[in-house]
C-alpha cells in the first residue's frame, strides 16, 4: 500500500473518553495512517472529565469541549474546523449525535449498533446523500486481512455453491451480574439506553457484518430466533440468542450471539460451507483462515502470503509471520473511510477503492437484523419474512 498523498483529514471525537471500552482503539487506528488528524473532542458525559482527557491527548484547551453540541457549532465557524466525527458514545445518543453531525456538514464514523430503529436508520442514510458525507460503522473486525481473503476466495468459486453458514459471537463475560459493579456493562443490560437487544445488537450483529462482507451475493429471506435472558434482572433484554436464517438462493445459516458462553473468551466464528470446500475464521486466531476441501486434508492460509489473492494483500502491514491483530484490523477500516471521505472531497484515489467498508448500508442492515430477530423472538421464536 501506498501512502496516502492527502492531507490528514481534521477530525473530532465524541465519546471515547478516559476509562472507556472502545475509545483507545478509535485514536489509535484514526492515527494510525495520518488519514486523521485529532484536532476536537467531547470525550465525556462529564465535561470537566472530557476536557482534562482532551487536553492530555495533545488538544488545544479551547477545542476539548464540554459537549458535543458545542463542538459542532463552534467548530463549523472555524476555517480549520472538523471535517469529520467519530461517535463513541452508549448506544442511546447514536442517532441524535450523528444527525447532529451530518446536519453541521461533517463526516461520520459510528459506533454500532448505528440507531434503535430501521426508520431512523433510513432518516440517516437520506441525510448523508442529500448531504453528500459519508457514514462508516466500526465493524471493526471485518478490516482484518483474511476477511478479504475469504471474500475473494468465494467471489472466485473456491467453495462452490453456498449452502451454510455458521455465524457466532459467543463470550463468556457477563455469565454472572457484573453490571451490579461494571457501568460500561450496565447501560448495555437497559433498554432505554441499549436499545432493543442486548446481545443481538452487541454482538451478533459483527460476525453478521462479516458473512455481508464474505457472501454479498446471498440475501435473507426470513428468520426465526428464540432469545434468553439467562441473569433474569436483563430481561426484557437478551444475554443469549440463537437465530435461523434462510437466504434465497436457499443456503441455510445460524447465528450464535451470547454474552454467557462461560470461559469463553470472544468466540466469533465464521464458517461458510460450499458445495465443495469450506472456509473457517477465528477472531482470537484472525491471521489464519482454514480452508478445508472435502477429500483433502485442511489447509491453514496464514496472513501476509503470497498465495493469497491480491485484494487481500492490499491490506498487508508487516509481512507474513508478523501477528496482526485489532489495531491494524480498524487501522484498514479508519484507512477506508478517510479514502472515501477525501474521494467525496474530489481527492485522487490511492487504491483501495475495491475494498468493502462497513457505510450507512451496513449500519442500516444490523439494525434491520436485531429488528427482524427480536420481532420472531418476540412472538415466540417463529418464522418471519425479512423486512
Ligand atoms: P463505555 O461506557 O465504556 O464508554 C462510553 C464513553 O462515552 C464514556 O467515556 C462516556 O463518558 C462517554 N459519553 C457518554 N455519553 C456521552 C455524551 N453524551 N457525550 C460525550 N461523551 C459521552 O462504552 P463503550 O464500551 O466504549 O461503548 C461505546 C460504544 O461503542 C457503544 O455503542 C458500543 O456498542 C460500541 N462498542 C463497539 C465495539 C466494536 O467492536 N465496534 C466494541 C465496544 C463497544
Amino acid at each position: 500500500m501506498s501512502a496516502s498523498k492527502t492531507k490528514p483529514i481534521r477530525w473530532g471525537m465524541v465519546g471515547g473518553g478516559r476509562g472507556s471500552q472502545i475509545g483507545y482503539i478509535h485514536h489509535s487506528a484514526a492515527l494510525r495512517d495520518s488519514t486523521f488528524e485529532l484536532v476536537a473532542g467531547a470525550f465525556d458525559i462529564d465535561p470537566e472529565r472530557g476536557r482534562a482527557f482532551g487536553v492530555d491527548l495533545g488538544l488545544d484547551e479551547a477545542r476539548s469541549y464540554p459537549e458535543y453540541a458545542a463542538m459542532f457549532a463552534a467548530e463549523a465557524e472555524r476555517p480549520d474546523g472538523i471535517e469529520a466525527v467519530s461517535v463513541a458514545t452508549p448506544n442511546n445518543t447514536h442517532f441524535a449525535i450523528c444527525k447532529a453531525a451530518l446536519e453541521h456538514g461533517l463526516h461520520v464514523v459510528c459506533e454500532k449498533p448505528l440507531c434503535f430503529t430501521v426508520s431512523e436508520a433510513q432518516e440517516l442514510k437520506a441525510l448523508s446523500q442529500a448531504r453528500h458525507k459519508i457514514v462508516g460503522v466500526t465493524y471493526g473486525y471485518a478490516g482484518h486481512q483474511m476477511i478479504e481473503q475469504a471474500r475473494a476466495m468465494v467471489k472466485n468459486g473456491d467453495l462452490g455453491e453456498i449452502r451454510i453458514v455458521n455465524l457466532q459471537f459467543a463470550h463468556g463475560f457477563h455469565s454472572a451480574p457484573v453490571e451490579d459493579q461494571n457501568p460500561s456493562t450496565r447501560w448495555r443490560v437497559d433498554p432505554t439506553t441499549a436499545g432493543p437487544s442486548y446481545v443481538l445488537g452487541d454482538v451478533g450483529t459483527h460476525p453478521l457484518y462479516i458473512s455481508e462482507v464474505i457472501l454479498p451475493h446471498l440475501t435473507i429471506k426470513r428468520l426465526m430466533c428464540a432469545r434468553q435472558s439467562f441473569v433474569k434482572s436483563r430481561a426484557p433484554l437478551e444475554d443469549n440468542a440463537v437465530t435461523l436464517m434462510e437466504y434465497d438462493n436457499g443456503a441455510i445459516a445460524t447465528v450464535w450471539s451470547s454474552a454467557v458462553n462461560a470461559g469463553s473468551m470472544h468466540g466469533q466464528k465464521v464458517r461458510i460451507v460450499g458445495e465443495k470446500a469450506s472456509i473457517e475464521w477465528w477472531d482470537e486466531r484472525p491471521n489464519q483462515l482454514s480452508y478445508e476441501v472435502q477429500g483433502e486434508p485442511a489447509r491453514i492460509l496464514e496472513r501476509g502470503m503470497g498465495y493469497l489473492y491480491p485484494e487481500a494483500r492490499i491490506d498487508d502491514r508487516i509481512g507474513g509471520g508478523h501477528p496482526e491483530g485489532l489495531f491494524e484490523a480498524w487501522a484498514n477500516l479508519y484507512r477506508r473511510f478517510g479514502f472515501a471521505i477525501n474521494k467525496e472531497h474530489g481527492l485522487a484515489p490511492d487504491g483501495i477503492e475495491g475494498l468493502a467498508f462497513p457505510g450507512i448500508d451496513a449500519g442500516l442492515e444490523g439494525v434491520r437484523w436485531v429488528e427482524n430477530c427480536v420481532r420472531s423472538a418476540d412472538a415466540g421464536g417463529v418464522w418471519v419474512d425479512y423486512l
